[in-house]
């Protein structure tokens, strides 16, 4: 890889790990240049060395192999020493082969095809099941069992940062440790399209058909890549056939369903179709807080000592609604952060650091989406959840919304109170008091809470 090289990676690693982390690990990187298949950065310090290599180096050897296939590992030295940062710690069950390597018998064309770098960490065991993604997984599972192929392709598809690529490795590592010698071949379908251009410039048509065609197993992530890109999907298309017709297992993942890929031949947008299509839904607050607790636990491998106060989590899992990746890296960011100062992570802390994180996925829900939402859900009508009246059927519903307006939006009591028919603070006050004070009574309305919660987050 050349510094020009690097350079031309910026936007894309800007893009995947997303503008913080990018800004925090990334930009102060400097590329020293190759030792061998090696690519050499400097870090500030010994710390932040560590850090990159462990939570970020396979995001960067994936990127960096787009451009250069022939780079095998990185290396991060801190550059006010020569002292290497640590490796990446084991993962739990290290399948035998990361890469498996399809031969053509003479090894001619072999490195057209190395398997993109799989990441360690996304394995079965580390991907938190809940309602949003458990379909994707029962599929997922099934197909890395490995037996006999039921339906091609599985095609995963939903938003950023929600388990599509974590699911693809973990396919993939299951079912090279099941079967050491199955050809599993994953790569983005950014690589397809790099090694298919790469083969036509070296006059290698052959070896790359061939190759791709000697897999067991393909799989190629976000495939919505290549729409609009004519050639790289008329050679996608016969690859894709030529397996299929070997009854050999493909998965595809993709940012939207097959239908709503534009600028995608119709021929593939219906053989994608042809297996079977499952999406992963946006991420609800239960799966997030999952999620963030076996992080934790993780974390605590690695900083034993480190202390997390209770709630943090849970407002966390709270706020950061968008995308997993996001709510990782906010979390990791924190335990930097933490072990920096050698602090306790505390909401303060939480504050201080992931200001603009919350500032950016401050999702701005509405009073009157609360209080049409709370009308709907008592069967009453917003003039008199908003009016004077004072029956219990219309005040129970009303204290209800005020004390999600108060939860949910930053708006101040007095402010609330006015959108509630320009009612004092003191009202929503009281209101927002009683309504915590029986969510501890009463099962009933605490379950009417939660559920107004979640349908107004969702
Ligand atoms: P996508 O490919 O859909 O954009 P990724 O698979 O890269 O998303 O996931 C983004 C990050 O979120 C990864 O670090 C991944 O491990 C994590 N992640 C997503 N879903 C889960 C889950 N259900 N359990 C654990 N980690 C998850
Ligand atoms: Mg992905």
């Amino acid at each position: 890889m050349t510094r020009e090289q690097w350079g031309a990676l910026q936007d894309g690693l800007n893009k995947t790990l997303g503008q913080n982390n990018y800004q925090t690990w990334i930009k102060p990187l400097e590329f020293k240049g190759m030792d061998g298949n090696v690519a050499v950065f400097h870090a500030p310090t010994n710390f932040f060395g560590t850090y990159v290599s462990q939570n970020f180096s396979d995001v960067l050897l994936s990127h960096i192999v787009t451009f250069d296939p022939g780079v095998r590992r990185i290396q991060i030295k801190a550059s006010n020493g020569s002292q290497p940062a640590a490796p990446k710690p084991e993962p739990a069950a290290p399948p035998p082969q990361a890469a498996p390597q399809a031969g053509d018998g003479n090894g001619n064309g072999r490195d057209l095809l190395p398997s993109a770098p799989l990441d360690p960490r996304f394995t079965f065991d580390s991907f938190v099941v809940g309602k949003p993604n458990e379909l994707a997984h029962a599929a997922a599972r099934r197909v890395s069992e490995g037996g006999p192929v039921s339906f091609n392709p599985l095609f995963l598809y939903g938003g950023v940062g929600l388990g599509k690529t974590h699911l693809m490795h973990a396919i993939a590592w299951e079912l090279s440790e099941r079967n050491p010698h199955l050809v599993v071949l994953y790569l983005s379908a950014e690589q397809f399209m790099y090694r298919f251009v790469q083969a036509l410039r070296e006059k290698r048509m052959m070896d790359f058909k061939e190759l791709f065609r000697s897999v067991d197993v393909l799989m190629v992530d976000d495939v919505q890549f290549i729409a609009g890109k004519d050639s790289t999907q008329e050679e996608f298309f016969h690859t894709f056939n030529a397996l299929v017709d070997q009854n050999k297992q493909i998965i595809i993942s993709a940012d939207r369903a097959p239908d709503e890929i534009k600028d995608l031949e119709n021929r593939i947008r219906s053989r994608l179709q042809s297996g079977l299509v499952v999406d992963l839904h946006p991420t609800d607050y239960e799966l997030r807080l999952g999620i963030l607790q076996s992080k934790v636990e993780f974390y605590r491998g690695q900083y034993p000592d480190l202390h997390i106060d209770e709630g943090v989590l849970e407002f966390l899992a709270h706020r950061i609604s968008t995308n997993v990746r996001v709510l990782e890296g906010a979390l990791t960011r924190l335990f930097a952060f933490a072990s920096l100062v050698g602090k306790p992570i505390t909401m303060e802390l939480v504050q201080d650091s992931l200001a603009d994180v919350l500032r950016a996925s401050d999702r701005k829900i509405s009073i009157e989406e609360i209080q049409r939402k709370v009308a709907e859900h008592y069967n009453i009508r917003l003039s008199d959840m908003i009016g004077p009246k004072r029956l219990r059927a219309f005040a129970r519903p009303r204290q209800v919304a005020m004390y999600l307006c108060k939860q949910l939006t930053s708006r101040s009591l007095p402010e609330i109170g006015r959108r509630f028919g320009g009612r004092d603070h003191t009202t929503v006050m009281h209101g927002v008091k009683r309504i915590e004070e029986l969510r501890q009574q009463d099962g009933q309305i605490d379950e009417d809470v939660e559920m107004l919660r979640r349908a107004l987050e969702a």
